[in-house]
């Protein structure tokens, strides 16, 4: 087994705890999925850039949350991946439409405002 196989099954691995656990984890990946999958982070993008962020509202609403991950431009939010798996999200997302959800998502938990 080659270390980058390695470190992919102990990903997996350590995910699939933090999902097990009802925690968000993150998914990197070049394109937007046509649905976010559940207590999933899909991070956008291509050669170590990250563009956007894709996940599921997670009030329940059903809707899609997009954000912008890009370093210029505002409003922009910043992504840290945890090593247990899971993500938190900077500063806090406050949806101006729909089910006007206001929440923080720290090491993959919804802390409601
Ligand atoms: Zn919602």
């Amino acid at each position: 087994m080659t270390v980058s196989r390695i470190r992919r099954a102990l990903r997996s691995l350590v995910t699939g705890l933090a999902m097990w656990r009802g925690r968000f984890v993150a998914d990197y990946a070049e394109e937007e999925p046509d649905r976010p999958m559940p207590r999933t982070l899909h991070a956008v993008g291509e050669d170590g850039h990250l563009w956007f962020a894709v996940f599921g509202c997670p009030c329940g609403c059903g809707e899609t949350i997009k954000l912008s991950l890009l370093p210029a431009g505002s409003p922009r939010w910043q992504l840290t991946d945890h090593w247990d798996g899971t993500v938190s999200l900077r500063p806090s997302i406050w949806r101006q439409r729909g089910c006007k959800s206001h929440f923080w998502l720290r090491r993959g938990k919804i802390h409601w405002c």
